[in-house]
């Protein structure tokens, strides 16, 4: 089965031109400038952009990524491929280690089957001072052994690990994950700008939604914002939902890191697709209003109702990116962090058909996954 979309604007992360690319067996096998060689689906001189992928998502659509429970699981995937994301990694939050070994065992097959990218565990190793929406009665001390019992259950999809630095045993957990083949990531942490470059120098490289649930900026005491935006090493996940950080501090972050280390993500958690209502963020209870997330107790953040459709467009129209930079921070760039970039992440000959076709003003129009449309355009 050969396709080849025409009349596109093609954008890459060097550029974007006019053209056409053609799709045989789920993969880009031509990609050529001006008009096509020979007749193909229209797409009207439409935007076609990578397929998005997000390192940090909770659920959506109802499903919580935290309870395990496959089905809401799908529901939840399906609901974020339809606003063009292609790639999912599922996000656990802070729980019992028994729960987290469930839900983990039981998310392990549906990486399997190739509906989730892998897994993300949000705590429990995480800093009470700074645990936003994670239950604070259930936080434990790194663990390298009891780590090491996660990553078992998970049969191996356990991609990354939110950890504070500052705790005692970070340092080995993060040592001994990085050696699994875990990306460990600094987040939730009440570490100071030296703390968190030792973290770093333990082998942690990416940074969990910078700037949230961490010390702020400071001309004295730059904290971690200061550390992770100025090392090479570490790559930072942004949640550009226009709640969780003001566009300027998000500019800020982005000029300093550029696209090759700055993500966005969504955070989004069970009601995105849904509406206002009451909810559960694992163990927590959320009230969306206004689609704005908070804990019904004490009113911290409590993840997003975002899709990375609505990031990607806010990354243009709010923040400024080039149509070329917002395609890396929402698609090459986090396939790199995962290793993918070879597979997925970009518009290029080989990689798979993973496409989002957008309107001019950047609403999705269609999106295909491996070859096949999720939705026509
Ligand atoms: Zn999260």
């Amino acid at each position: 089965m050969s396709l080849t979309l025409a009349d596109a604007r093609i954008v890459t992360p060097e550029g974007v031109h006019e053209g056409w690319l053609t799709i045989e067996d789920g993969r880009i096998t031509h990609v050529g400038h001006g008009s096509a060689p020979r007749a193909g689906l229209s797409v009207g001189g439409r935007h076609v952009v990578p397929g998005f992928v997000d390192l940090h998502n909770h659920g959506g659509a109802g499903g919580s990524f935290p309870t395990g429970e496959q089905d809401r699981a799908r529901d939840a995937v399906a609901l974020h491929r339809r606003h063009g994301t292609t790639t999912t990694v599922g996000s656990l939050v802070t729980d019992s280690i028994e729960g987290l070994t469930r839900a983990a065992a039981s998310l392990a097959e549906l990486c399997e089957e190739g509906l989730l990218a892998g897994l993300h565990l949000e705590g429990p190793y995480i800093s009470r001072a700074r645990c936003g929406a994670h239950d604070p009665a259930l936080l434990r001390e790194p663990s390298p052994q009891e780590l090491a019992g996660l990553i078992k259950a998970g049969r191996g999809h356990i991609r990354m690990l939110t950890i504070a630095p500052e705790l005692p045993g970070a340092l080995d957990t993060i040592r001994m994950a990085v050696a699994e083949g875990v990306i460990a990531a600094i987040g939730h942490s009440d570490a100071d700008y030296e703390q968190t470059i030792v973290g770093i120098e333990a082998g942690a490289s990416v940074a969990t939604h910078l700037y949230n649930a961490m010390p702020p900026l400071g001309h004295r005491a730059p904290g971690p914002v200061a550390a992770l935006l100025d090392d090479e090493r570490v790559t930072v996940e942004l949640v550009n939902d226009g709640v969780h950080v003001h566009a300027a501090m998000l500019r800020l972050a982005y000029e300093v890191a550029g696209p090759g280390r700055t993500v966005l993500i969504t955070d989004a958690m069970s009601a995105t697709g849904l509406g206002d209502g009451d909810y559960a963020l694992g163990s927590m209870r959320v009230h969306v209003r206004d689609g704005v997330a908070r804990l019904a107790e004490g009113g911290s953040i409590a993840g997003s109702t975002l899709t990375m459709d609505v990031a990607f467009r806010r990354a243009v129209q709010e923040v400024g990116m080039s149509l070329p930079d917002a395609v890396q921070v929402a698609s090459l760039t986090p396939a790199r962090v995962l290793g993918l970039a070879g597979r997925i992440g970009s518009i290029a000959v080989g990689k798979a058909a993973d496409l989002v076709v957008l309107s001019d003003s950047l609403e999705v129009d269609g999106v295909m996954k491996d070859g096949v449309w999720i939705t026509e355009p």
